[in-house]
């Protein structure tokens, strides 16, 4: 080691490791360990003390224990598949070691007969007397075995062995890094140094001490690393130079005043905020984040048309082209003539997606919707102003940063997101982004009466769904995605459509994943229209769409679903004046945890208040499907035991930027950290 403080030892590669070759380099590989600091996060799960000697004759049968013996005698059966043995002595009694499929040299070697040498493993006991067989504790060095031993959750063909000795290479090793934080940070965590806490996490007594100041150091640093990439991303985002957008008031008034509603407040204030970016001399990348049914796609539209009508193209690209095609209606039924509006489709027909390309180039369409159809190579702009990009919070940080250079330097981008997330989780997801939130609904809204039901029961539902649609009211029905050897299968619905279909002659209509577009369209026109009463549809009914005129939804087998997507698909319905009902259905009877669960729904309709609840039981990586976003799950950190130091480093970061303070004391944390994919550009 050349260079204690130098941080590229840990990232070099396995290789340099001594005792490592190309087999154990190619296990931990599959487990995505490609350097040595990944291994440091691989922690003891337990130990196995071998610490302390007997004498043979007080071993206990069937517990790991260490003796100091001296080999006596060797037997190496000359018949196939018999073992080989050697007989040890102390001077309190005798015990065998038994080597099944063992080389006679390699036993001579490791117990030669006459040297005193300790070994370790579970006693068992044959034929009156103590054995161990295929030991693997083994040492004339006494002291090499009498530790504590770590014991991982193993990689398959790497011994517990191997691995100690791996990582205590590693810890020797250790550099000492120049401190990157500052002193007030520090002080925090009782000053404890990177290399010592690392040193401290990996002793066997300290598993589980996650409230030692060592484990919080360690997990703040790893917060904070994604944090400092955020806000540079952030920063640099924001440094960009663009022609301005010229406002202009009256015409967006105009749109304003034709709504059959008044905006809320908060919509008010999320359009004044995108409306600064847009008419600012610095590229827009905002996020506006709005409980389901908070009102964003109005707010994005508006800014849409006041980019359109300061000479600019805008795309707007949706999840799906469902909603992609609704945000279309809403658009040609809003704007006035004149405004050249699109739709492009996966599935629109060759030749009119040529000439809407063309159109596009020729600068004939001043507003495109679409799914991300939209940002295909082919697809050329001839003046792209704004994109706006709905419900994708699926979206990771390299995603978002991919679509922001795509639109070039005069190219504003606004996302938006139903998801409402715990506060400590907004840097971590969003950190990259300017944030505008609309948290009032509008007044008109109802709550959502939310009840749950046992399938047995579901005459009840029958009957109630009677009366609604004979007071002129419609209904979601939503069948979970059964899967199927990897495949998706829709036959849960449709099988209810089937049953539907004769309770409810000529009112029931399905949808699914592959119901072809067409007909997709035609569907959702007949629905809109109160052509039918009843749909049956899978999920794919989640995201953004708006029917204000259904006001039941049945969710069947609700126990497959998170509290957040369940508030999601709730949020359906309710989205017009009249009272609404959200019927959740289980096939048994609810556990306690299942009920505390449900109950959380019922009592609430606030979005916000529902993820932090679905965090708490469920974990931050399963709540909105997070782990899908290429968000990288943290090593220690745990947003819901940890949400201190999540605002602790929020509030650090803060302080930096608003110290404008240099960072490149950070430099190694980044790159240990493993952003160097975002990171190229801005250290
Ligand atoms: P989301 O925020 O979930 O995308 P939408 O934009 O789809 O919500 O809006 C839901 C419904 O509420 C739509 O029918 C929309 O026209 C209506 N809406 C939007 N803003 C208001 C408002 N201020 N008052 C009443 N209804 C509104
Ligand atoms: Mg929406």
């Amino acid at each position: 080691m050349a260079n204690k403080s130098n941080y590229e030892y840990l990232l070099s590669d396995l290789s340099k490791l001594k005792g490592v070759g190309a087999k154990t380099t190619s296990l931990l590989k599959k487990k995505k360990i490609n350097n040595i600091f990944d291994l440091l996060w691989k922690l003891p799960k337990s130990y196995t003390d071998r610490s302390h000697s007997i004498k043979i004759k007080d071993l206990k049968i069937g517990e790991n224990q260490t003796i100091n013996i001296t080999p006596i005698k060797y037997q190496f059966p000359r018949v196939r598949n018999l073992p080989n043995k050697v007989s040890c002595s102390d001077e309190t009694g005798e015990i065998d070691c038994i080597f099944f499929n063992s080389y006679e040299g390699y036993v001579r070697k490791i117990l030669p007969l006459g040297k005193e040498i300790t070994i370790s493993g579970k006693i068992g006991f044959f034929r009156n007397k103590y054995q161990l067989t295929n030991p693997k504790y083994v040492s004339e060095d006494s002291s090499l075995i009498k530790q504590k031993h770590n014991t991982y959750s193993l990689t398959e063909g790497i011994s517990e062995k191997i691995y100690n000795k791996i990582i205590n290479q590693i810890i020797i090793n250790l550099p000492i890094l120049d401190e990157w934080h500052s002193k007030n940070i520090l002080d925090k965590f009782g000053d404890v140094k990177w290399n010592e806490a690392i040193i401290e996490l990996h002793k066997s007594e300290n598993i589980g001490k996650f409230k030692k100041n060592f484990y919080k150091r360690l997990a703040f640093d790893e917060i904070f690393s994604t944090f400092l990439v955020n806000s540079e991303i952030r920063k640099k985002i924001k440094k960009i130079k663009k022609k301005q957008k010229l406002l202009d008031n009256n015409k967006q008034n105009k749109i304003i005043n034709k709504l059959d509603f008044i905006l809320t407040n908060d919509q008010k204030k999320t359009l004044e905020e995108i409306n600064n970016d847009l008419s600012s001399t610095n590229k827009m990348f905002r996020l506006l984040q709005g409980d389901v049914g908070s009102g964003k796609t109005i707010v994005s539209l508006i800014a849409a048309y006041n980019s359109i009508n300061s000479g600019f193209q805008v795309a707007v690209m949706a999840p799906t082209e469902i909603l992609a095609r609704q945000h279309y209606n809403f658009a040609k039924k809003l704007f006035p003539n004149g405004i050249n509006i699109e739709l492009i489709s996966g599935k629109s027909e060759n030749k009119s997606k040529k000439e809407i390309l063309r159109k596009l180039a020729d600068n004939e369409i001043d507003i495109i919707f679409g799914t991300h159809a939209i940002f295909q190579k082919k697809v050329n702009f001839n003046n792209l102003g704004l994109i706006i990009i709905d419900e994708q919070h699926k979206f990771g940080v390299n995603q978002r940063k991919l679509l922001s250079d795509k639109g070039g330097n005069n190219c504003d981008v606004l996302l938006m997101t139903a998801t409402p997330i715990p506060r400590t989780l907004t840097m971590t997801l969003y950190g990259d982004m300017d944030l505008s939130i609309i948290r009032e609904k509008p007044k008109s809204r109802k709550p959502i009466k939310t009840y749950s039901k046992l399938e047995s029961k579901i005459d009840d539902v029958f009957k109630f769904i009677k009366k609604e649609i004979k007071s002129g009211n419609q209904i979601f029905w939503v069948c979970p995605l059964i899967e199927e050897s990897k495949k998706l299968n829709h036959s849960s619905a449709v099988k209810k459509f089937e049953y539907l279909e004769k309770l409810f002659p000529n009112q029931v209509s399905l949808l699914h994943g592959k119901t072809d577009f067409n007909d997709k369209e035609i569907i959702l026109d007949n629905f809109l229209k109160k052509k039918f009463q009843i749909l049956v549809s899978t999920t794919i009914i989640e995201v953004g769409i708006d029917f204000p005129n259904a006001n039941v939804i049945i969710i069947e087998n609700a126990n497959k679903f998170g509290l957040s997507q369940l508030h999601q698909l709730r949020g359906r319905v309710g989205r017009g004046s009249k009272e609404s009902t959200c019927i959740l259905m289980f096939k048994s009877n609810l556990s306690e945890n299942a009920k505390k669960r449900i109950n959380i729904l019922k009592d609430s309709n606030d979005g916000f208040y529902i993820s932090e609840e679905d965090m708490k039981i469920r974990g931050f990586g399963d709540i909105l499907g997070f782990k899908q976003s290429g968000i990288k799950n943290f090593k220690l950190a745990d947003p819901v035991h940890n949400s201190d130091l999540f605002l602790l480093a929020e509030k650090e970061i803060r302080r930096i930027e608003n110290q404008n303070e240099d960072i490149s004391r950070f430099k190694p944390l980044i790159k240990l950290y493993d952003r160097a994919d975002i990171i190229n550009d801005i250290a």
